[in-house]
């Protein structure tokens, strides 16, 4: 039998009742939001705890726990073993409740296959790259493909808007993802981190729309909109439409 307790963590929770656990072999659990990522992260770094990252399943093997996971944007599967100590991961779907969390089955996590020709402009050899982050949702996303199809561009995408299915694999950007070198590249609804910047060329230009005027993402782009993506997407494409019609 395994002496694993495994926790769900939600910040601003009720972690401090938790506390008596981590005498035995701990995992805690915390939901993948930018606030469950930082928190996972913060504790890791402060405990030394065993950082699994986004898990995708849970099983005992022997005294020892094992959680799988897809790496690379999903292109390669591992599995991650831990004997003893404290561990933390972060997983799509949080249990509705703070506290204890029974193992699940072992389920292999499947990489993604890949269309070949899913995108009408390759992302890798597109002039013009929008990049879609975690600030948009499915109508934002269907925004910028229709802007990027008006251009003769290709849609990119950070991880995590990946993760959320808002965009296939193959589109993902940066140091996970694809390295891409546009003339230009909309970014829009993410904060600009090393990870993602890390897929674009220094020689491209960059412009952002972020509704956080703080964003890191200003810091980087050449020009930008500090405004709601829901708000001015549509007029972008407006613009571009009749740009093109005119
Ligand atoms: C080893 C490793 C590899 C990684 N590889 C990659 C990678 O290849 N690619 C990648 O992207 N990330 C990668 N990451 C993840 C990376 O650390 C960040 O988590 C990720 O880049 C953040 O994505 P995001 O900007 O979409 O989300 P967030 O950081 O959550 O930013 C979302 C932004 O959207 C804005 N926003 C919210 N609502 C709106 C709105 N209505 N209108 C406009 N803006 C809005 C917010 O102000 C915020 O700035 C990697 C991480 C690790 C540890």
């Amino acid at each position: 039998m395994s002496r694993w307790h495994v926790f769900g963590v939600r910040p601003g929770g009720a972690c401090p009742t938790l506390l008596p656990a981590f005498e035995e072999p701990t995992l805690l659990v915390f939901p993948a939001t930018a606030e469950g990522e930082a928190l996972c992260g913060a504790i890791a770094a402060a405990s030394g705890a065993a950082m699994l990252g986004r898990i995708a399943s849970l099983a005992r093997e022997g005294h020892a726990l094992v959680a799988s996971r897809t790496t690379h944007g999903g292109r390669i599967a591992v599995r991650l073993r831990v004997a003893e100590g404290l561990a933390v991961a972060v997983v799509n779907d949080m249990p509705d409740l703070d506290g204890a969390i029974a193992l699940g089955a072992p389920a292999e996590p499947a990489p993604e296959r890949i269309a070949r020709a899913d995108q009408r402009v390759a992302l890798e050899s597109a002039r013009i790259v929008l990049g879609g982050g975690r600030g948009l949702d499915e109508a934002g996303f269907a925004l910028l493909e229709r802007i990027a199809e008006a251009l003769g561009g290709a849609v990119g995408a950070s991880l995590p808007a990946v993760d959320l299915g808002l965009a296939p694999v193959s589109q993902q950007v940066g140091q996970s993802g694809k390295f891409v070198t546009p003339a230009l590249y909309f970014a829009v609804g993410m904060s600009g981190t090393p990870q993602h910047l890390a897929g674009i060329g220094s020689a491209t230009r960059l412009i952002a729309l972020n509704s956080d005027p703080a964003a890191a993402i200003f810091r980087v782009a050449e020009a930008g909109a500090a405004a709601d993506a829901r708000t001015l997407l549509p007029l972008v494409l407006r613009a571009v439409e009749a740009g093109l019609a005119a």
